[in-house]
This record gives C-alpha cells, structure tokens and sequence, in this order.
C-alpha cells in the first residue's frame, strides 16, 4: 500500500461498494481488491460485494499503524497478516542460533502462520518472562551460550 489514506473520511455505520472506495480515496479498484487479499472483510455473501464501514476503518488504520510501529517486544511480524502479531497462547521455542543470538519461533495468533525472529541472547531475561517457552529449552540455550554472555545473565537475573 503506497500513501496514507485519511480514513477520518469513512461512515462508520455505512457499507460502500468497492466504485465507492475508489471514489473516496481516488484510487484504482486493484487496489482494494489487494486490500481483499490482505485481508479486508466483505460483508457476507452480498452482490455486488460490500464493505462495512468500520471494518473498512479499521483495517486501513491497522495497516497504517503497523507501518510506523515496530514490533513490540511480544511481538513477531506475521508475513502473511501483514502486521505484527502474538505467538498462539504466548507460546514459543527458543533454540541457539549463534553464540550471541537465538531464534525465536511461534504460531500467530490470528492466521496460525509460522512467526519467527532472531533476538539478542542478552535479551534472554525479557524473552523467558514474557513467552511462555519449556523449561527445558530455557536451560538447553544457557548451556549452549558462551560463557561470558552466562555470566551476564545470571548478574541481570540477580538484580
Ligand atoms: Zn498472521
């Protein structure tokens, strides 16, 4: 999606025809059709296709907020969502990946799509108290980090 829309424009209690979401924003029917692709919800069964109002709101203030936002600590960026998303549950397996760093992997909450990102092991503290990951991989990564970055853990954990 190129630009920003001023979605302030949009009747919340409205449903437009896709002609009528081009005229709003002055852009091609390709474009909201990507937008179906992405994501946006017609509403059910209706010919010629609808798009309520707040939905349509919704979805361009979403896209346009992730855009700007990076990923919340929590967070992983879904490919398939478009947007950063939660893990399933909060759910995630940590393996090693160098000696500095290791992969995060999940399930996104909304499309159950494979979420995955390489952290900083000197974020180990944050990411064992905000995923919930087995204990047997929290220990698993500590054996398999070089020893100074160990030594660092375990001052932080003190504190
Ligand atoms: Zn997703």
């Amino acid at each position: 999606m190129r630009g920003r829309f001023n979605t302030s424009h949009i009747r919340r209690n409205y449903s437009y025809t896709v002609p009528e979401i081009c005229r709003l924003f002055g852009i091609h029917k390709n474009t909201v059709r990507d937008w179906f692709r992405k994501g946006l919800k017609k509403t059910d069964a209706q010919r010629p296709c609808l798009v309520h109002g707040e939905i349509l709101k919704d979805f361009l203030n979403e896209r346009q907020q992730s855009r700007r936002k990076k990923c919340a600590s929590d967070q992983f960026y879904c490919f398939r969502c478009r947007m950063p998303r939660r893990t399933m549950g909060n759910l995630a397996d940590i393996e090693p990946r160098t000696k500095k760093t290791v992969m995060l992997t999940g399930l996104c909450e909304a499309c159950e799509a494979p979420l995955r990102k390489v952290q900083s092991a000197k974020a180990l503290p944050v990411i064992f108290q905000t995923f919930d990951i087995p204990r047997q991989q929290q220990e698993d990564i500590r054996e398999s980090l070089s020893p100074s970055l160990n030594c660092y853990l375990e001052n932080e954990s003190q504190r």
